[in-house]
């Protein structure tokens, strides 16, 4: 195998368990040229071994598959995906009959770092994040079918813009095992089409299942306003929540398609819902409605640290404009899944939206990712979905 020597000292991380190695910690490598995606042994100055990992060109230059030194193959694969799925059905979302939407793999939280794995009824939509889990992704697909049995038809590989661009992989989104076109898959006994072909991420947003519930909760005779709807997983909750009416705002067109298609599914004829295909700060601006629950998930503001500051004055313009504008005794929920932004920070540029606004507020509730997005109590940067909710006098 080939190697990677640390500077001395910067192993200390790699002792806390974090399964990251950053290029700046390596003195030199030994054994043939590193390719892109290649298996590495890490060690210490002194020569002592501290992990094996996969290794890329980038900031993050290896991540760390074991501290353990043992052969990474399809049995590899295999055991650390069955620990996964033990994970989804002690946490009760694997196994159900009226759920089969869940993350089965979340990357470094799952001790497999680059690799996400979304379960939609028979399907599984499989996404690289890193060149190592690419060019591992046959021996995956392999081993999620040992793994999961019958229950499995199809996988979809999906990392045509998860990938490094300029790794020049060649890699083309496709199925790596079966076919389907089966879309239609089940959360919390709702049903919903995944569009795992065209859709963003793996198609569709599976960690604010435990989110959408609270929604559902709140909703009884509520006039509900879901902004940046996407497929309208929000809305459907809501409407079984027993909402009064729900209205559904994304700028894309291909979203609000995709929200009357959910709609349909489970509420058909119904017509307490409609979408909007619209600007989401035009729309708060221009609304006419008078909402009392209103539900803001933008997408991730801040994709790295440096844009930091302009996603939190985003966020305290958003937030202000629905402050200004729900009803009294209205209920928010609001957002952001921006990794680089902190609860704090989220918390405190909410503060700011409310005192701008001058309304008095309550929180309610504090919300996170779901247990299937669990988070390695090494690797703290895989926290990134946070969550208010509010009430406002
Ligand atoms: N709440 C959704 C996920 C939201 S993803 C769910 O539960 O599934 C973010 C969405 O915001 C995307 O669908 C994107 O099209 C939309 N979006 C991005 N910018 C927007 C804008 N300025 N106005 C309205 N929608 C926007």
């Amino acid at each position: 195998m080939k190697k990677i020597i640390l500077r001395k000292g910067k192993e200390e991380s790699l002792g806390r368990f974090h399964p990251w190695i950053f290029s700046g910690a390596i003195h030199h490598t030994e054994g043939d040229k590193l390719e892109e995606g290649d298996i590495v042994e890490v060690l210490a100055s002194d020569g002592r071994f501290l992990a094996i990992g996969h290794w890329q060109i980038g900031s993050i230059a290896v991540r760390v598959l074991t501290f353990k030194k043992q052969r990474i193959d399809q049995a590899f694969w295999q055991k650390r995906l069955a620990a996964a799925f033990d994970v989804r059905k002690t946490i009760g979302v694997a196994g159900r009959a009226d759920n089969d939407i869940y993350r089965l793999v979340h990357g470094e939280g799952d001790n497999l770092p680059g690799l996400v794995i979304d379960i939609y009824a028979a399907t599984a939509v499989m996404q690289a994040h890193s060149v190592g889990m690419h060019v591992c992704r046959n021996e995956l697909a392999q081993a999620l079918r040992e793994v999961m049995g019958e229950s499995l038809k199809a996988i979809y590989y999906k990392s045509e813009t998860t990938l490094p661009f300029k790794a020049q992989l060649g890699q083309e989104n496709g199925f790596l095992y079966g076919e389907s076109n089966d879309d239609v898959a089940r959360e919390n006994g709702l049903a919903f089409h995944i569009d795992w072909l065209k859709g963003q991420k793996t198609g569709f947003f599976v960690d604010q299942r435990d989110n959408r519930a609270l929604v559902e909760h709140y909703s009884k005779g509520r006039k509900v306003l879901n902004m940046f709807c996407y497929t309208g997983g929000f809305s459907v909750y809501a409407m079984r929540g027993g909402a009064e009416l729900v209205h559904s705002v994304d700028s894309s067109a291909k979203a609000v398609e995709l929200v009357d298609a959910n709609m349909e599914l489970n509420f058909p004829g119904d017509n307490r819902h409609e979408a909007f295909a619209e600007d989401a700060f035009k729309f708060l601006e221009e609304m006419q409605e008078k909402y009392n629950l209103i539900i803001l998930d933008p997408p991730a503001f801040a994709k790295h640290k440096d844009a930091l500051h302009n996603a939190l004055r985003g966020y305290t313009k958003l937030n202000a404009k629905a402050f200004e504008k729900i009803q009294p005794g209205g209920i928010l929920f609001t957002f952001s899944c921006s990794q680089a932004v902190n609860k704090d920070q989220f918390r405190t540029a909410v503060f700011t939206a409310a005192a701008m606004a001058k309304r008095k507020v309550r929180i309610l509730h504090q919300l996170h990712q779901p247990a299937d997005h669990p988070i390695n109590i090494y690797h703290p940067e895989g926290e990134y979905l946070k969550g208010l909710v509010l009430y406002v006098e």
